[in-house]
């Protein structure tokens, strides 16, 4: 038996056959069977006996599991970008790595922020409803669904990252000015894509596209909050398929209600699954989706190898190539 057949790992849900089989070239590995999470109290028994942990955003690895873990375990690897599901602060303390998937979601999240922009501004869910419902009598109006153009319009995105200008790229086949707002400007971009950096009230007063790409942090949280809406026009769009939590529900549900702005469509939400009588769902200008910007067959697989790879890295004494607590090399540095 080799060094590391005997090394373990716990994954918390099924991955693709290509991701799982080259885990288990390596490792003993273990996989939660089910769809849902495994409870707080499996994660804890876990974490005590396996060298590596494999998890999805809906596994909250909090202080409490994290502190539970034996010193045998080295690494958190992630499926996901985002990872404020994990506390990385208490893995770093401990020198575990915690590492995730970035770069691999970037063009098909875009494609769908594209694509729910596009639906909510043409209003296609609404429509494809009407039509279903056996609502459609007369047989073309005038002044039936009317929506907003995209073509030539303006997009503001807020924070340009990654996706942010994956997204950004797009606009410009659809000859749209592009607003950003990030907390660091990025000229090399703004040369590259033709974008123009303004501050964040600038970008909600003049864009007829708003786009959400920051991750959630404590200074995301509610960014878009009552007063940052009321600033928006009357004829916008807002796209969120970052954080639900970086949205105030609360005010989103009365800034449409009462028309200050025109259409939402949410692909993230303050609470997940949202509850079936979220007051949102009550509005025909809202888009509902359930957290499935980067739900493509490629992708999801080579999200799903890409963290294998990190794992794999990490249990072979090696860096692991996608780190987000670099800090932790120096407290258990690897080998
Ligand atoms: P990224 O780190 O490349 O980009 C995020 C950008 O936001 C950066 O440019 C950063 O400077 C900026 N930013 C951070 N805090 C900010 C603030 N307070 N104000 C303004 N800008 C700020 O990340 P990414 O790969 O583009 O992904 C962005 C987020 O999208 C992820 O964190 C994740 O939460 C989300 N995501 C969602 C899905 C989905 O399925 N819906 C898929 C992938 C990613």
């Amino acid at each position: 038996m080799s060094e590391h057949a005997r090394k373990r790992v716990f994954v918390t849900r099924m991955l693709p056959e290509k991701a799982l089989n080259l885990l288990r070239s390596k490792f003993d590995v273990e996989v939660w069977p089910e769809e849902t999470p495994p409870p707080k109290s499996v994660l804890i028994e876990k974490v005590r006996e396996v060298d590596g942990l494999c998890c999805l955003l809906t596994d909250k690895i909090d202080r409490e599991v994290i502190e539970a873990a034996s010193d045998r375990l080295r690494v958190i690897s992630q499926v996901a970008v985002g990872y404020d599901n994990i506390d990385v602060e208490a893995a770093t303390e401990k020198g575990i790595y915690v590492t995730n998937t970035p770069g691999v979601v970037n063009d098909t999240t875009a494609d769908f922020a594209f694509a729910l922009l596009m639906a909510a501004a043409r209003r296609i869910v609404e429509a494809d409803r009407y039509v279903r419902g056996g609502k459609w009598k007369i047989p073309w109006g005038l002044m039936m669904f009317l929506g907003q153009d995209v073509w030539g319009k303006t997009l503001g995105i807020i924070g340009l990252g990654r996706i942010g200008s994956a997204v950004a790229r797009r606009a410009k086949g659809m000859n749209m000015r592009v607003l950003y707002y990030d907390i660091y400007r990025n000229e090399a971009m703004e040369r590259e894509l033709g974008v123009e950096y303004v501050d964040l009230e600038t970008l909600l007063r003049e864009s007829d596209f708003v786009s959400i790409h920051v991750p959630l942090t404590p200074s995301t949280r509610h960014l878009i909050d009552e007063s940052k809406l009321r600033l928006m026009k009357k004829t916008a769009v807002l796209v969120n398929t970052s954080r639900g939590p970086v949205v105030d529900e609360k005010a989103l549900y009365k800034a449409l209600k009462e028309g200050w702005i025109w259409a939402a469509a949410l692909d993230v939400w303050e609470k997940e699954p949202t509850d079936p009588d979220n007051p949102l769902l009550t509005l025909d200008n809202v888009i509902a989706t359930p957290h499935i910007a980067s739900a493509s067959y490629e992708t999801r697989t080579k999200m799903a190898v890409m963290a294998v790879e990190n794992l794999i890295a990490a249990l072979e004494g090696k860096v692991p190539p996608n780190i987000v607590n670099k800090e932790a090399l120096s407290i258990r540095p690897p080998g």
